[in-house]
């Protein structure tokens, strides 16, 4: 018998080749639009990604509300995936549904502001505490544009980013640790420059190797998720911002905390729940409820010298910036959303419900005696293959096994449960209830009862 993180991988492989099968038999019209998806579409899908889920061909989908989703065969699911966040407070919540009707018959674009963007903006610095706001399409321009930003504003050359981080498609960030010393990520495609010149890279919750890093003084920022979230879940260690703060002003650098993912830990991220004071503040995904926009804000400081940055350079092209960026659509979108969708009492309902999983999760660990562990960020729960919560990107990434978790994940699909690709990331919504999470702890038992 071969074990693999305490189950039975014979079992497991088995297993999942039963359900790959079992997925295939029952889903011939998902199957029929992925064969036609081949003829024009490369990789026979929209994005390459969606052909890195659990299961032997795409799972269409035909309609989604709240927790919930149809897919095209007339199977519906639970989604706990909450499209990696982009949907984190549900699926088409109706302030939003109701706001881009109301938008859409009155423009969705003029690359003019609407009055929704005073609202939003107003808004934004009450709730984030930073006075000063721009817009982006995704997180992924939001965290380009900051790192342009800070560069310009510092005039210094060099990031800092933390090893395993995800921050989206920007190239800056793709450097990683191995055997201690910063390389490019090999599985980065057509990059022709060397990434490790301008940028640094150390481990998460080690405050001396962030002093050495810094002590250059050559290093413009400082780009972090508060809690790491996209290589499994690695938390900072208790006093770990603060001490990293007060190294990081010293040596002159900014702050930029990336809230697209830790805004689970409330209703103002993990910045205002923990009292950080970034220099300039990112969120995308659900910031317009699932409608592509990001946001990104600046302490009163650093809007000076990032304005006058810009007062300083030639006219022309600033590199900041896309034609659709903070557009009439996704105004409307972030009103509604920041109004009446992340609210304090959907937190609540949302905390709630997330205590209830972790709970049910690491019982079903310990009667399966599992040498697994759950991690937690607010309403944003991962399981990991480990006894213990790694403490950083390297430790993280040793215990990532993407066969694994294809077999837990395609076996929940299989029985109506959605969890998020590429690792265990489990969301609750507003929509979410009890039941629901008592069906995924339950089917989470059912298949260790079977691999272990
Ligand atoms: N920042 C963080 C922390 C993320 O997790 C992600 C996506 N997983 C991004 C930025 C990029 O988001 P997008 O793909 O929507 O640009």
């Amino acid at each position: 018998m071969t074990t693999r993180h305490g189950i039975n991988w014979d079992k497991a492989q088995a297993l999942f080749a039963a359900e790959r099968e079992l997925f295939a038999a029952r889903r011939p019209r998902s199957r029929a639009l992925s064969q036609q998806a081949a003829e024009h579409m490369a990789f026979g899908v929209p994005l390459h990604w969606m052909n890195d889920w659990s299961t032997p061909f795409s799972l269409y989908v035909d309609r989604a509300k709240g927790a919930r989703f149809r897919d095209v065969d007339g199977f519906d699911y639970t989604d706990f995936c909450l499209g990696d966040t982009g949907a984190m407070f549900g699926h088409a919540p109706e302030p939003v549904a109701h706001a881009l009707a109301d938008q859409g018959a009155k423009g969705f674009t003029a690359m003019l502001p609407s009055e929704d963007a005073v609202w939003v903006s107003r808004e934004l610095a009450r709730r984030f505490g930073l006075p000063f706001w721009q817009f982006a399409m995704t997180a992924t321009d939001a965290n380009r544009f900051v790192l342009r930003w800070a560069r310009a504003a510092t005039g210094r050359s060099k990031v800092l980013v933390f090893n395993g981080c995800y921050h989206g498609t920007v190239d800056d960030v793709f450097v990683d640790l191995v055997d201690g010393r910063p390389r490019q990520r090999d599985s980065l495609l057509g990059q022709v420059y060397d990434l490790t010149q301008h940028t640094r890279v150390v481990e998460f919750n080690d405050l001396a190797a962030l002093e050495a890093a810094l002590a250059d003084g050559d290093v413009a920022c400082v780009l972090a998720e508060p809690a790491m979230t996209n290589i499994g879940m690695v938390l900072p260690e208790p006093g770990y911002w603060q001490a990293a703060q007060a190294i990081i002003r010293r040596h002159g650098s900014l702050l930029v905390i990336d809230e697209t993912h830790t805004i689970s830990t409330g209703p103002g991220g993990y910045t205002r729940a923990h009292g950080l004071a970034p220099d300039a503040f990112v969120l995308g995904k659900p910031v317009g409820g699932g409608v592509p926009c990001a946001v990104y804000g600046f302490s009163a400081e650093l809007a000076a010298r990032v304005q006058a940055a810009k007062r300083n350079a030639p006219p022309g092209h600033s590199g900041v910036g896309t034609t659709l960026t903070a557009n009439l659509l996704a105004m409307a979108a972030m009103r509604a959303t920041l109004a009446e969708v992340m609210t304090d009492a959907a937190y609540t309902h949302m905390f709630a419900l997330a205590e209830r999983l972790a709970a049910g999760l690491r019982g079903v660990i310990e009667r399966r005696d599992a040498p697994w562990c759950v991690t937690q960020v607010g309403a944003r729960t991962e399981f990991q293959f480990a006894p213990t919560p790694p403490r950083n990107g390297s430790q993280a990434e040793r215990i990532l096994d993407s066969e694994l978790e294809q077999v837990i994940h395609l076996y929940l699909l299989n029985r109506g449960l959605l969890i998020t690709p590429f690792h265990n990331m489990i969301l609750v919504c507003p929509d979410t209830t009890e039941a629901d999470v008592d069906r995924l702890v339950a089917g989470f038992d059912a298949v260790l009862g079977e691999i272990t």
